[in-house]
């Protein structure tokens, strides 16, 4: 499958057209930002990890219930995927308190929470990504009740699945931002990427950051707990 136009260049990743209008390749960066871009960087390596953690996740998660755009990986840091409309909302689940949720509600980081916590965000950079109730989404049309009812069984599938697969490799879930999209049936499935960028991941025993917090807290060795969290889950 080859490369048309580029359709698309986000923070992270570009996106092409294909001779299918059904799909698109998505091709992974090795930029980074954070703080709503004001903080600009490079990780090397970063967009084959992401491209390759987020393929090998996405397969075990379509194998466990949950529908994905997957659909082929080509190289190192490209793959096609369903084209998908974008539902502008970021779903995200909490296991432990850390970022925004510490910050909001002034507590410490590592609070282990009884039950994960639901949220989502308003895909909107002009106003900041600001935290939505479902009802303000549901009111902006920007998914009906069923569409987020399907959104939060996912979400916590993927919780589920992904906790315990980072668990056996001595990883603790925190927490994670998924994005869901629409194909042109109408069908939701699980979109963007699930990598180091997108949830944060602390080593079970030590609590050492192995995630794009290394980058946004200036920790150093980022690209060593990248490289870490891919050796620690698909063993390269
Ligand atoms: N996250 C993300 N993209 C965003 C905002 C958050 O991938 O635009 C991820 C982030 O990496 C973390 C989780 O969502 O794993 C929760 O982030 P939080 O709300 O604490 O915001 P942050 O502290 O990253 O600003």
């Amino acid at each position: 499958m080859e490369k048309l136009q580029q359709l698309y260049e986000g923070k992270a990743k570009k996106v092409y057209a294909t001779a299918d209008p059904d799909l698109v390749i998505v091709s992974y960066k090795d930029d980074a930002t954070a703080f709503d871009g004001l903080k600009k960087g490079t990780i090397l390596g970063k967009g084959a990890i992401n491209n390759q953690m987020t393929n090998f996740l996405m397969q075990k998660l379509a194998a466990a219930g949950v529908p994905t755009h997957f659909v082929e990986e080509l190289n190192e840091r490209e793959t096609v995927v369903k084209k998908v409309s974008i539902v502008p909302l970021e779903v995200i689940i909490r296991n432990v308190s850390a970022g925004s949720f510490a910050k909001r509600y002034g507590v410490k980081e590592g609070i282990v929470f009884d039950s994960p916590s639901f949220e989502f965000s308003y895909k909107n950079d002009d106003l900041h990504d600001p935290l939505m109730s479902e009802y303000h989404a549901v009111a902006l049309k920007l998914a009906t009740w069923e569409e987020i009812e399907l959104i939060r069984k996912y979400a916590f599938q993927v919780n589920d699945f992904l906790k315990a697969e980072l668990l056996a490799c001595g990883v603790t879930l925190v927490d994670f931002k998924l994005e869901f999209g629409k194909t042109s049936d109408g069908t939701i499935v699980l979109a963007d990427e699930i990598s180091p960028d997108t949830c944060r991941f602390w080593d079970a025993r030590t609590g050492e950051k192995l995630d794009k917090d290394r980058f946004r807290r200036d920790l150093g060795n980022v690209e060593g707990a990248y490289q870490e969290m891919a050796r620690r889950l698909m063993g390269r």
